[in-house]
């Protein structure tokens, strides 16, 4: 099971490598007057994400904040733009991409070859495993337990992809937010939820009896997707992203939202 992850991130690494190598030269041309050559300049942006996703996008009051959120931030500013973040369900984000209705996904959203079908991806920004939440008194242990138990997925993530691939769909329980499924693990409904490790440690430290496996389900690597063939807009983010991950600033960001990295 684990393989399979595994196996589609190596394919997925290798592309990543391949379009980095395009991308670097493509944004040193555009560096220091990306702004003001931009055609975005003093337009609005249109992320689009699912702001139940902590500690990548959620709610603080009006506002959604998280990383992506400043990633974004940081996007618009190269580009000289203003930055509007719609908040939608997280299987929405991709099809809003493709029918041009958002400028961009940024969702903590993983790469896969299925989504490059569809959409253009940036550089990846972040990378991450797909956990597996237990109560802590459960048999389950690792990966090759969860076969013939009830899975609790997010709708549409890898996590719901992976699960119902290989264990099935009469196993694989599906929620429209992760800390419903959350929900229904505390309150022994289903045996386990597969999702991003991140998001999977700020839900266990805010519920009780809760643990997250040490072996993963799968490695996999974030990026923000556009609509296919705007490269533009996509040279402008993997700039931006390029420069905070020069600049420092990018593990800045990923350290004020996950306090152990
Ligand atoms: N990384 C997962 C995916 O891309 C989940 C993202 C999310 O729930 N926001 O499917």
């Amino acid at each position: 099971m684990k393989k399979f992850g595994i196996l589609t991130a190596a394919v997925i690494s290798a592309f990543l490598l391949a379009a980095c190598g395009s991308s670097a030269a493509g944004s040193a041309k555009t560096e220091g007057s990306a702004a003001a050559q931009s055609s975005y300049a003093g337009k609005t942006l249109i992320m689009g994400t699912n702001a139940e996703f902590p500690p990548y996008e959620y709610h603080e009051g009006d506002s959604i904040v998280g990383i992506d959120a400043e990633i974004a931030a940081a996007i618009a500013e190269e580009l000289g733009a203003k930055l509007e973040i719609s908040d939608m369900a997280f299987d929405a984000v991709l099809p809003a991409v493709q029918a041009g209705k958002i400028d961009f996904g940024a969702a903590g959203m993983t790469v896969t070859e299925d989504r490059l079908k569809n959409v253009d991806f940036s550089d990846s920004y972040a990378t991450a495993v797909q956990a597996i939440i237990v109560p802590e008194d459960s048999v389950i242990t690792g990966p090759e337990d969860l076969e013939g138990k009830l899975i609790g997925v997010q709708q549409g993530t890898t996590g719901d992809i992976y699960i119902s691939d290989d264990l099935g769909d009469a196993n694989t329980q599906r929620f429209p937010k992760g800390s419903d499924a959350v929900q229904a693990l505390s309150a022994g409904k289903i045996d386990a939820v597969v999702i991003d490790s991140s998001t999977a440690k700020a839900f266990v430290e805010s519920s009780s009896g809760l643990k997250i496996l040490d072996t993963a389900y799968a490695d996999e690597e974030y990026a923000i997707c556009v609509k296919k063939g705007n490269t533009e807009l996509l040279n402008g983010i993997n700039s931006a992203i390029k420069k905070l991950k020069d600049s420092g600033r990018l593990d800045e960001i990923i350290a004020k939202y996950i306090k152990e990295q």
